[in-house]
């Protein structure tokens, strides 16, 4: 298990003995001993840490919370789809211990969040225990029908998980700040409803953890392929856009030029403008690497898909902007920046655009850059890049891209 601070902790370490080496004569010595032991008693001598990418050490996912709700039902064939079975006194002690650990509470809460419904202890184990029933949205029919292919993914990612979370840290880290202390990236698997979510990065404060914490449903990552492989394959990169975030989440509240678009934001136009850049850029590590990536991302003149989600842009930038149109109007074409079907979520899919423009134009640091210098460096970036080809698509002067 990775410990947080532990690569600078031996890292600085090693740079104390090499300063060492370079110490005077033993007389001096013993000088500059009694000094640095004068100086630790009155000042806190600050650690001069090495800023660096994100390393898999950082990303550690855990299965448990599935395999542990999954470990609760029998296997196919004994209990088959056709739920309720006869549950006995310790079934339902399970349930709801398994209602209580900080995977499922999170869960809870998002889903408490979402369909502005709460979820009691009984309800939940119920949901565990009776699958067939459906509480406050949570359905695990289909979770309990597809269980043994669930069982299959879990031990797949459980046996992969070193080398998931290597490619994971590589393809989310290139793009990410430096950082001289990473918290862990944490991913808990679950199982849930079918249809709701598949991955999701939760805020500390909805988790009831101290970092952010990334969700993974199993129950919907089936849906991803005909099999467990591709189910894994597809997996790593959605975990890897989710990465993006919940590392992004750690710095953004340090970096300046993220000052302005921290949650909650009141400007329509930044909302959108951080849309673009961390869904954007989250999109581009998901979408890039894909099969099939090279039809969506066309070199030379923008695709459909492109010409699209700018045009989008600019309609909700026009929407937003306003002051005649309505209220739920408005905030409905802010969530629409985000939210739906793939290839209609303007901000989102304009921001994955941009961030390969820029990748493919100015290189991978110059993109790194942006992220780190935030959504209007981000946006003034692509400016220079779209203003420097003219087959490119403009982003609205208004969200200062131009
Ligand atoms: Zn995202």
């Amino acid at each position: 298990m990775h410990t947080i601070g532990s690569w600078w902790r031996a890292s600085s370490r090693g740079r104390s003995s090499l300063n060492r080496r370079r110490y005077p004569a033993p007389a001096g010595r013993a000088l500059l001993r009694a000094a640095a032991l004068l100086l630790s008693l009155t000042i806190a001598v600050p650690t001069a840490a090495i800023a660096r990418s994100l390393a898999a050490s950082d990303v550690v996912l855990d299965l448990s919370p599935a395999t542990d709700l999954l470990a609760t039902w029998p296997k196919a064939g004994t209990g088959t789809a056709d739920a309720p079975r006869r549950v006995r006194a310790a079934e339902r002690r399970a349930a709801l211990a398994l209602g209580q650990t900080p995977a499922y509470r999170a869960l809870r809460a998002f889903i408490a969040a979402e369909n502005r419904c709460t979820l009691a202890d009984a309800e939940f184990a119920r949901a565990v225990t009776h699958p067939d029933s459906t509480l406050c949205g949570l359905s695990l029919q289909p979770a309990y029908v597809d269980r043994d292919q669930i069982r299959a993914l879990a031990a797949e990612l459980h046996s992969y998980s070193d080398s998931l979370a290597i490619w994971i840290a590589a393809e989310a880290g290139r793009y990410l700040p430096m950082a001289e202390e990473w918290r862990p990236v944490r991913f808990w698997f679950v199982v849930s409803s079918r249809w709701s979510f598949d991955a999701v990065t939760l805020s500390p404060e909805l988790a009831g953890t101290t970092e952010p914490i990334v969700l993974i449903n199993l129950t919907e990552v089936i849906g991803y392929g005909a099999n467990t492989n591709e189910r894994v394959r597809t997996l790593a990169h959605v975990m890897a856009h989710e990465a993006f975030h919940s590392a992004l989440r750690q710095r953004e509240r340090l970096l300046v030029g993220w000052a302005k678009y921290q949650q909650p934001i009141r400007s329509p136009l930044d909302y959108i403008a951080r849309v673009m850049t961390d869904e954007g850029v989250a999109h581009w590590i998901d979408w890039g690497g894909r099969p099939g990536a090279d039809s969506i991302f066309t070199r030379s003149v923008p695709g459909p898909h492109e010409a699209k989600a700018f045009d989008q842009l600019a309609i909700a930038t026009r929407r937003v902007r306003d002051r005649d149109s309505d209220f739920e109007g408005r905030t409905e074409v802010l969530q629409m920046a985000s939210n739906g079907p793939l290839w209609s979520k303007y901000g989102a899919i304009s921001g994955m655009f941009a961030a390969y423009r820029i990748e493919s134009q100015l290189g991978l640091d110059s993109l790194r850059a942006a992220v780190t210098g935030g959504p209007s460096e981000f946006l003034k970036m692509y400016g220079r890049v779209a203003a420097a080809d003219t087959l490119l698509k403009r982003v609205p002067a208004a969200l200062g891209g131009g």
